[in-house]
């Protein structure tokens, strides 16, 4: 068959462009502090961001990209292997390394590589990662790559993970790895560290946290998922992402000095990849300030989270609060879902309909996403959308 002809048999985009519910790929025309959009002319709350502190449009964090870019340029042409490190780079790795109270830190230029090349360059055929069957995509990619054995247990259940981890052994020469996201994308349900962390090391396994959804927001000090449990320092090694609370892009791995190491010399996306933007590296820094000097963010973003929980459980809606700025209300029936989320963006409402095979058959659901900069009156606005629309589908009795 032509391959041509293959793709073409690809149609369920279209079908859903057909019925009038695709709902992605929708182009922001503007944005108000990343609060509010403006998409396709019409003015809408955005409550699907991954925005959590709201530091996308901060004034101090924008001037420092800008200076950022009229001192290093607008990009660095190369790896940091080779002609794209900046003392820039090296000073967000001393100060995430810091930060996170692990000894060292790499940076690349997405957290899907990051996790990718750490994965791939920590693992081998020798070796067996254990992972939770919801980890994100490049968890699993990175476990593909890494040609190591790749058992998943089934969801956050630390007995399953405990019965793989007791029955497989590892040859001589081969090493054992867990790794899970902390705060796991779609339900933004926490992996239980503190059972985890324990029982991984009984046998003699390291653990990987991939805190991406975490920085910035758990914990006092907004360290993530390890800090909100109290168990920090024993978490072996975090990688995470500056795509959501540090408000750029770009990816991290950070713990002792002798696995960075590793990384650092044969992670192909750390060798083989440009290396983070000096816009992006300055972004960070800058937010990282914030996180540590303005811990009243992460206050707000919580009254935010707890006011909209609320809400949506008076409305007797179902929604699944797994303690981070995630809340996913269930709707679900797939089209259900879509239509759901239709007319919720035409009354100015913006999420994100979370459809199989990301969620659980027959559980379609509406990721809702909070940030520290939501007003009250965006937030009522979420809840009166959420209302009409539920009475309009006769979802509510
Ligand atoms: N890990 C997790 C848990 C994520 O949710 C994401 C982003 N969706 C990533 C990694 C990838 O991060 P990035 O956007 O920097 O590629």
């Amino acid at each position: 068959m032509d391959l041509f002809e293959k793709a073409a048999k690809y149609t369920r985009p279209e079908e859903f462009r057909a019925a009038g519910l695709y709902p992605y790929f929708r182009a922001i025309e503007e944005s108000d502090g990343g609060r509010r959009v403006r998409i396709g002319g019409r003015s809408v709350v955005m409550a699907g961001s991954n925005n959590y502190l709201g530091l996308t449009h901060d004034p101090r964090v924008i001037e420092a990209a800008q200076r950022a870019i009229a001192r290093y340029g607008s990009g660095c042409t190369g790896s940091r292997f080779l002609n794209g490190t900046l003392t820039l780079h090296e000073e967000l790795e001393e100060r995430l390394a810091r930060f996170l109270r692990k000894e060292a830190c790499i940076t690349s230029a997405t957290g899907f590589q990051t996790n990718v090349g750490a994965l791939a360059a920590l693992a081998g055929r020798e070796d067996v990662i254990f992972g939770d069957r919801d980890n994100h995509a490049s968890i699993i990619d990175g476990c593909r790559l890494s040609f190591a054995r790749h058992l998943k247990y089934r969801h956050n259940d630390m007995d399953d993970l405990g019965r793989l981890l007791g029955e497989t052994p590892v040859s001589e020469g081969g090493a054992r790895l867990v790794v899970t996201d902390g705060v796991f994308s779609m339900l933004g349900d926490l992996a239980p560290l503190a059972r985890m962390l324990p029982l991984a090391h009984e046998h003699e396994a390291r653990v990987l946290v991939d805190d991406a959804h975490a920085l910035g927001v758990l914990g006092a000090g907004g360290r993530g998922t390890g800090e909100h449990f109290g168990v920090h320092d024993q978490v072996d090694m975090i990688s995470g992402t500056f795509s959501k609370s540090l408000a750029c892009l770009g990816g991290f791995v950070a713990g002792p000095k002798v696995v960075v190491e590793l990384i650092k010399h044969t992670s192909r996306s750390v060798i083989f990849s440009a290396s983070m933007t000096p816009a992006s590296v300055a972004t960070v820094l800058a937010c990282l300030d914030i996180v540590e000097q303005e811990p009243e963010r992460r206050e707000r973003l919580w009254a935010n989270v707890r006011r909209m929980k609320a809400g949506f459980q008076e409305m007797g809606l179902e929604v699944i609060d797994g303690g981070s700025p995630i809340l996913s209300v269930v709707i679900g029936e797939d089209r259900a879902t879509m239509e759901f989320n239709r007319l919720l963006f035409l009354e100015g409402v913006f999420v994100n309909p979370v459809i199989p095979p990301a969620a659980p058959q027959g559980m379609s659901l509406l990721r809702t996403s909070y940030m520290a900069t939501h007003t009250e009156e965006d937030l009522d606005a979420v809840l009166r959308a959420f209302r009409r629309v539920s009475e309009q589908l006769r979802i509510l009795g």
